[in-house]
């Protein structure tokens, strides 16, 4: 009997490596083109840390004419919840990061290199687990969980490496006879790798974010099918990134240290190996200590907290990329109307440790992304949002299509455009008193330098009565506001006011904010002119008298 023998006993019904090998041929694509994939679990919940790998997959293929694909990772059934993948689906979408090729649904895939979800590929690890077998570089492991956790223990007393190696590794010295005599007597076994490293040799590996990194050469023979036939993720990851092509394998640091062994399995497997890009982890500044982001503390850890609260997705891909790349900021100030497509992100410049995300600086970035927002834009995004999470603010917007443009494109598309709005739920309070029904409810009225109700009842009857004209433009309309306030004794200009302020109680200003705060409830409003010019002639002396 020989390994081809255990092989054939262990997986008779596996293919020939051969047919999957013709099955999905080599990607025929132009030079320097890059294949890049995610491979998210299906656990519920996306993580932020998943749209990130996306963004930043979803550049390199574009910027290389590569390809961005998405590799459901559901070999670890104990931690998958039902749906989880349409919910990755549906978050990518959400972030318009739809992959070039993918599952589309919980069972059906789109591109060549597919099923894209590992739990639908077991035929596939089979075939390459029993390739290894027929070669003794894989064997079956034989040791009950009781016993590993018994050598386990032994291991630690004894102060030595843990894990599955050298004197410990005791089913690799098994004879094919043996092995095959305790299957035959239905021994319950898993296959585990017969790792030719030696510990204490160094592997050199050049990462294209963390640079050159050195490791001991793994030794541990690790398990690459488990009992439950599935494979593990390191096999899984070699056989697949194989099989579909990857060039670029980009994913979190936290898989830095398997390398050894993923180099391993790349080479006793006849692959080439592809090149890595350990991306930095998201951290979070908790009081002065950073830590990873994590689903159970943090809400903004949830890709779908964003949509909830009303952050634009293309805001959070922005800032992701701010987060990426340190250059993505001095490109943005160079090239303020540019798309973040344009943006040439690099690999190589991602910082080797953490990537700190702090959700102030995504809020500011939010601001300046919604600043440039058509007025259109704004309403189309807030009205979806709204009919979702907020009820009343959609049919506050929707009543009157035409004049909520209006209100939404007040200080916007110009030159200096409003940058008060960070979030859509934020948009409500930012415009209530633009509606005749919000604004009672929502107005504040704390008046400012001028703050005697009678004092404010004569300049805003007076201004009614002799200066307000909805016709006027801009100019004509600021030069009243000066008149006025010249006539009820006030400076007519604040520089004048600043250079003798004994001579006046107030100035231009103080005047303006009285109309202000009675017209609008607040003394903070984006252009009063542009505000009366929506409120309408009618609204604006009603509410002034
Ligand atoms: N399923 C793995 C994870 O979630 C994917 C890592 C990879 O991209 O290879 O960490």
């Amino acid at each position: 009997m020989d390994y081809k023998d255990l092989a054939e006993l262990i997986f008779p019904d596996a293919k020939d490596i051969s047919y999957y090998e013709e099955k999905y041929p080599r990607r025929d694509l132009p030079e320097g083109a890059a294949v890049v994939r995610i491979g998210p679990s299906p656990t519920g919940n996306v993580h932020i840390g998943t749209i990130y790998q996306a963004v930043i997959a979803r550049k390199m293929a574009n910027q290389t004419n590569g390809v961005f694909f998405m590799r459901v990772e559901d070999t670890d059934q104990k931690r998958e919840v039902e749906n989880g993948i349409n919910q990755i689906i549906e978050s990518l979408t959400k972030f318009d990061l739809e992959p070039d090729e993918g599952m589309i649904s919980e069972t059906e895939s789109k591109g060549p290199y597919g099923p894209y979800r590992q739990s639908m590929r077991g035929d596939i690890y089979k075939a390459y687990a029993k390739y290894l077998l027929s070669q003794g570089k894989a064997y079956p492991g034989f040791e009950t969980q009781d016993q590993l956790n018994e050598m386990r223990e032994k291991q630690e007393a004894a102060k030595v490496r843990t894990g599955y190696y050298g004197v410990w590794a005791t089913s690799r010295n098994l004879s094919v006879e043996e092995a095959a005599e305790k299957i035959k007597a239905g021994e319950p076994y898993i296959i585990r790798f017969k790792s030719p490293g030696r510990e204490d040799r160094k592997i050199k590996h050049k990462d294209i974010i963390k640079g050159n990194v050195e490791f001991p050469e793994n030794d541990q023979d690790i398990i690459i099918i488990k009992s439950d036939g599935l494979p593990t993720y390191h096999f899984a990851h070699a056989v697949d990134d194989h099989l579909m092509g990857t060039t670029i394998v980009s994913r979190g640091d936290e898989w830095l240290s398997s390398v050894p062994v993923h180099l391993q399995l790349f080479q006793e497997l006849g692959f080439k190996a592809p090149r890595y890009a350990h991306t930095p982890t998201l951290l979070k500044n908790d009081n002065g200590n950073k830590r990873k982001i994590s689903k159970r503390k943090d809400p903004e850890a949830a890709a779908s907290y964003y949509e909830e609260v009303g952050i634009p997705s293309q805001s959070v891909k922005e800032y992701l990329l701010n987060i990426a790349n340190s250059t993505f900021e001095n490109w943005r100030r160079a090239n303020p109307d540019k798309s973040i497509d344009e943006f040439d992100f690099q690999l190589n410049k991602m910082s080797v440790s953490g990537a700190l995300f702090d959700m102030v600086k995504l809020l500011d970035v939010s601001k300046n992304v919604i600043s440039k927002y058509s007025a259109e834009r704004v309403y189309d995004e807030a009205i979806a949002w709204a009919n979702e999470f907020d009820k009343e603010l959609a049919s506050m917007l929707s009543a009157d299509k035409e004049y909520s443009l209006r209100v939404l494109g007040i200080e916007r598309g110009n030159a200096k455009p409003r940058k008060d709005l960070s979030k859509w739920s934020e948009l409500k309070h930012t415009i209530s008193y633009m509606y005749n029904d919000k604004f009672d409810k929502d107005a504040e009225f704390e008046y400012g330098k001028v703050s005697d109700k009678d004092e404010i009842k004569k300049i805003t009857k007076l201004y009614v009565e002799k200066y307000f004209d909805i016709n006027d433009d801009k100019q004509t309309w600021f030069d009243k506001m000066k008149d006025l306030a010249e006539e009820v004794g006030f400076a007519r200009e604040v520089k004048e006011f600043k250079a003798n302020p004994e001579n006046w109680p107030g100035h231009v200003g103080d005047i303006s904010t009285v109309i202000r705060v009675t017209l609008t409830g607040r003394q903070n409003t984006p252009d009063l002119y542009e505000i009366m010019q929506v409120l309408g002639k009618e609204t604006v002396i009603e509410r002034l008298s």
